[in-house]
């Protein structure tokens, strides 16, 4: 039976296709900008340089000093060149890394912000910044940190290397199937968790065997998109809560601990998440989903075990001691040897039977 529920949807817009890019000076001159500022990380350089040319006269320089983790000493010497040039809109090229420099500008200024993603991380579709100061990241929400409008152009992903595509993916999955059982959940976030879901499950593998193929792509960027409007409008639980604290703790990368880690937490929450569980059987097309999502880490040449990121055995402990000692919500309640066996099954990499 439907239950009551709140929906709430984030007053963003998305342009999306095969070169979306084209959009991108009228998307800009719509936000008023005048004088943007396109970001990226070193790495991305060459993108932005195609987003500066394409924003013409509209675009005031490139910033291509972006980095992991969204330092703030990094933000504080961008805030000093937007100051000094001017600048009056924020243009993002790139990954989650990128998305967060423009985030963290945006919170400091309520400049307008455009992004244009280039891997399948979501984090366009979030009020939610992550920031790192003295080795410590803390997140906030605020509305100036949701960007106005999005471009997903299918083309700048086609040459995101097909393992990060797979973990990037993975990523993605991970905040949907959060968001199949989340408190603030409701019936049409569970329909974009299932569609996202669905879309990256397919996709994903025929990327591994062709990383140019771009009807994958479109696919798989369809699918982030969804997945990242999941993130945006839910609460997240135990898998995102420990893939917090590995990352924080031994500095595990991102897309790749989420990768490894889902597959665990799901299999833990099993019990407590029927309807999850029904969902995930269908869209998953398989009765045991927790094993399909290690088995599609497998497939895309993931890495599966915590050990192989580089997380020592004897740090299992403290990462249940601080998953319990600040909890998010979860469905099911986290006793400390069920976390422990969660955690170790994860750094073990063995495939869960649910
Ligand atoms: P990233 O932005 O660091 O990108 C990963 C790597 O891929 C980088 O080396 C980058 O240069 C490269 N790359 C990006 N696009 C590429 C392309 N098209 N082709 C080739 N190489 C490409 O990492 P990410 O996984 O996109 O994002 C992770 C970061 O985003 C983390 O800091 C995470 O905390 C944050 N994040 C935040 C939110 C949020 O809502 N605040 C949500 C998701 C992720």
């Amino acid at each position: 039976m439907l239950e009551s529920f709140v929906y709430k949807s984030a007053p963003l817009k998305v342009v999306f296709g095969l070169s979306a890019k084209s959009e991108v000076r009228g998307e800009a001159e719509a936000l008023d900008m005048k004088r943007a500022l396109v970001l990226s990380t070193p790495e991305q350089a060459e993108m932005a340089e195609e987003i500066s040319d394409l924003l013409g006269p509209t675009c005031a320089g490139i910033y291509p000093h972006a980095t992991m983790h969204t330092p703030v000493d990094v933000t504080n010497a961008a805030m000093a060149h937007v100051a000094s040039n001017a600048i009056d809109g924020l243009v993002s090229i790139g990954g989650g890394s990128t998305t967060g420099l423009g985030k963290a500008i945006a919170y400091r200024t309520d400049l307008p912000q455009l992004v244009l993603p280039t891997t399948y991380a979501g984090s366009e579709m979030t009020d939610m910044l992550g920031q790192t100061k003295d080795g410590i990241k803390t997140t906030v929400r605020d509305p100036r940190i949701l960007p106005e409008t999005v471009i997903y152009d299918v083309d700048f992903t086609l040459g995101l290397p097909a393992w990060l595509s797979g973990i990037s993916g993975i990523n993605a999955i991970a905040h949907a199937v959060e968001a199949l059982y989340a408190p603030d959940g409701n019936p049409v976030l569970s329909l974009l968790a299932k569609d996202g879901i669905r879309a990256l499950h397919t996709s994903l593998p025929r990327i591994t065997d062709d990383p140019s193929d771009v009807e994958a792509r479109t696919e798989a960027l369809y699918g982030a998109w969804l997945c990242a409007m999941c993130l945006g409008a839910s609460r997240v639980a135990l898998h995102h809560k420990l893939c917090h604290v590995l990352g924080g703790s031994f500095d595990l990368p991102h897309a790749e601990t989420h990768t490894v880690v889902l597959p665990h937490a799901l299999a833990y929450n099993a019990p407590a998440v029927p309807r999850a569980m029904t969902a995930l059987r269908e869209v998953l097309d398989t009765e045991t989903p927790a094993a399909e999502l290690f088995r599609l880490a497998g497939r895309v040449g993931a890495k599966t075990a915590l050990r192989d990121l580089g997380m020592p055995e004897d740090g299992i402990d403290k990462v249940v001691d601080i998953t319990l000692a600040n909890p998010y919500w979860n469905p099911r309640s986290l006793q400390s040897n069920a976390i422990r066996e969660v955690v170790r099954a994860a750094w073990a990499g063995t495939c869960p039977d649910v």
